[in-house]
């Protein structure tokens, strides 16, 4: 890194309270089907940081696993029953094992971490002992419970965000000699305590914290307006065989013959599969599963249909819609249609009106035309996080 020294990210993930309403700590709380935890995580990887440790609440240690699952992170560490010795705990942790000489620490309920602040903040410490993202405060302030009382100015009054990056040993020493307020709310305040300067970079207004539910809602408004529109196609052809089940779009369909592979070898899933994959850029069915791989001798399609579906979710993307035609002079695709419909929407966790399945003939023309296979083709539709 810029500064040469070991960066360590500390996300403060130990709070129990879920103000959102949820019925669990909000930092687990999803948003758009990731929770709040892996959302931070995922903003944090950023050049100038070497490494991430988390510190968890007692008995959060499967939320952990499940919200990070997928990713390389070192075991959480467990934090107390405040903020600040939960910080200290992290800190001291840290200390145990090779101590880095950078550390900024964040709160997991700040979901978003634009790296332009990563950068500002690094930069700043290499005049201070501390840095601090802040924003002027916009709304008019006053005191009041019930009643209004008087105002009070906003001049040099700022909002304090994290990600707050420190030199580590002083923070480390002013943790260990805070006698303050058991809820010090960050780490700054701890810092300035023990007689540290800490400098202000220019904070952002996506750092702002989840709190309540109508946060939620805006930052899942804010997350479907960044998404972006990708279109995925597929094709695939099975030839018929005799003695084999047939398996079309999901459904096991009454026929003299089945289609031939490795698989269930059901054609219309095959290429809407394909088609999912190449919505997202990942390869093709065969990269995912292998007809080599005896493990999906006979394997039924529906599910690489939803291993494709997760790994969609996983990039935080959503399914907007599919559309298949499936080509075959036999059987007849008609009144099976709307199964397939309701069966694929299940499978993809759609609604089966953005499911749609169609067939046509080739006029007796072509393999298909022959009655020597059946060919489908599908489209998809997903919206994905831009990178
Ligand atoms: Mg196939």
């Amino acid at each position: 890194m810029t500064n040469g020294g070991k960066t360590v990210a500390l996300v403060v993930a130990a709070g129990s309270g879920s103000r959102a309403g949820g019925a669990v700590p909000k930092q687990y709380a999803l948003l758009q089907g990731k929770p709040l935890l892996a959302h931070a995580l995922d903003r944090l990887r950023h050049p100038l940081i070497d490494e991430v440790h988390v510190v968890i609440g007692p008995g959060q240690e499967d939320l952990y696993g499940r919200a990070t699952e997928g990713r390389a992170l070192p075991s959480p560490i467990l934090g107390g029953e405040t903020r600040q010795k939960s910080v200290r705990n992290g800190l001291e942790a840290l200390a145990a094992g090779n101590a880095p000489e950078f550390v900024l620490i964040h709160d997991a309920a700040r979901p978003f971490v634009p790296g332009v602040v990563i950068e500002r903040l690094t930069a700043s410490l290499q005049g201070h002992d501390g840095a601090v993202p802040a924003l002027p405060v916009a709304d008019s302030l006053a005191k009041g419970d019930t009643r209004l009382g008087d105002g009070v100015s906003r001049e040099n009054i700022l909002r304090i965000q994290t990600p707050q990056a420190f030199r580590f040993r002083s923070i480390l020493a002013a943790h260990r000699q805070w006698s303050g307020n058991a809820d010090a709310t960050d780490d700054a305040q701890v810092a300035r305590a023990a007689g540290y300067e800490v400098a202000i970079v220019a904070g952002d207004p996506l750092l702002d914290k989840l709190t309540y539910a109508t946060d939620f809602a805006l930052a899942e408004a804010r997350l479907a307006a960044s998404l972006i529109s990708r279109t995925g196609i597929g094709f695939d052809v099975h030839a018929f065989a005799d003695g084999e089940e047939l398996w079309l779009g999901g459904l096991r369909i009454p026929h003299d013959r089945g289609l031939a592979g490795h698989s269930d070898a059901d054609v219309a899933l095959h290429a809407l599969t394909d088609a999912l994959l190449g919505a997202i850029g990942e390869g093709d069915i065969g990269d995912h599963f292998p007809p080599s791989d005896p493990q999906w001798r006979g394997a039924p399609s529906s599910r690489f249909l939803e291993h494709t579906r997760d790994l969609v979710e996983k990039r935080g993307g959503r399914i907007d819609h599919v559309d298949i035609t499936i080509i075959c002079e036999q059987p007849k695709i008609g009144p099976h249609r709307q199964a397939m419909r309701e069966t694929i929407a299940a499978l993809l966790r759609l609604q089966p009106r953005s499911v749609s399945v169609k067939a046509t003939t080739s006029e007796r023309m072509g393999f298909t035309g022959r009655g020597e296979g059946i060919a489908a083709q599908a489209v998809a539709t997903v919206r994905v996080p831009e990178e």
